[in-house]
């Protein structure tokens, strides 16, 4: 067993009750710790390697909502474009270019969400604030094979709670701002932000997906 029912249920209550969704992370966890997520009505799923996930999308349910949410390299794209759900973190315009191209290939619109830097750690990928505000609208018009839907964020790593919280109020605010200009492809409606440490100070601040591992799964060896 991997998964504590009650655990879960009572996780789900409090995602469902904010009206976000709940993606299960995943990675580095079996199969038979998905499947029993699966087989209590879980759908969305999170995983960060693209070789993990491809092994997993082939032996799991064909209506799993995979999630990919770890650091995307371009030519890896092809692999997951044909079935992917969301993809969460695109960090240039370069890689939203690739999903773009590899989203014709397969004849499909891939939703993405834009990875913006909300922590102050010099390590983390994403957006600036005064890169969204610049770059984003003539050069979406002809990617007409992704649909931007919403922003990604991750606070620092800290325990001071009261910075993360502010970090998360930034990027609600970075979203509402942004969310007023629609477009056929850039339309912003999921607000991705909170993990196990934070999740519910993310849905107090405006989350509307929590992407949550060691809560559900049990803590990681690695990764
Ligand atoms: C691993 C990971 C998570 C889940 O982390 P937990 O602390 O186990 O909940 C969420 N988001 C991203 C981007 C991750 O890489």
């Amino acid at each position: 067993m991997f998964v504590n029912p009650e655990n879960y249920f009572s996780i789900l209550k409090e995602t469902q009750a904010a009206n976000a969704t709940l993606v299960a992370v995943s990675k580095t966890k079996p199969v038979e710790a998905i499947k029993e997520l699966y087989d209590l009505g879980h759908r969305d799923f999170g995983e960060n390697y693209v070789q993990e996930l491809l092994n997993k999308e082939a032996q799991l349910p064909k209506d799993i909502r995979w999630h990919f949410i770890g650091h995307l390299q371009g030519n890896k794209v092809k692999y997951i474009a044909p079935f992917v759900r969301l993809i969460h973190g695109i960090d240039s315009f370069k890689l939203l270019k690739e999903v773009n191209k590899q989203g014709g290939k397969n004849n499909r619109v891939i939703d993405v969400l834009l990875q913006v830097h909300i922590a102050q750690e010099e390590t983390k990928f994403g957006f600036s604030e005064e890169e969204l505000n610049t770059s984003f609208n003539h050069e979406l018009q002809e990617l007409n094979n992704i649909c931007v839907s919403g922003l990604m964020g991750m606070a620092s790593f800290t325990e001071d709670m009261n910075k993360v919280r502010n970090e998360f109020k930034n990027l609600k605010r970075i979203f509402d701002q942004h969310a007023q200009l629609q477009t056929p492809n850039f339309k912003l409606q999921t607000l991705s932000m909170g993990m196990s440490a934070d999740y519910k100070i993310a849905l107090e601040e405006g989350s509307n997906l929590i992407r949550v591992g060691s809560l559900l799964f049990g803590k990681r060896q690695n990764g």
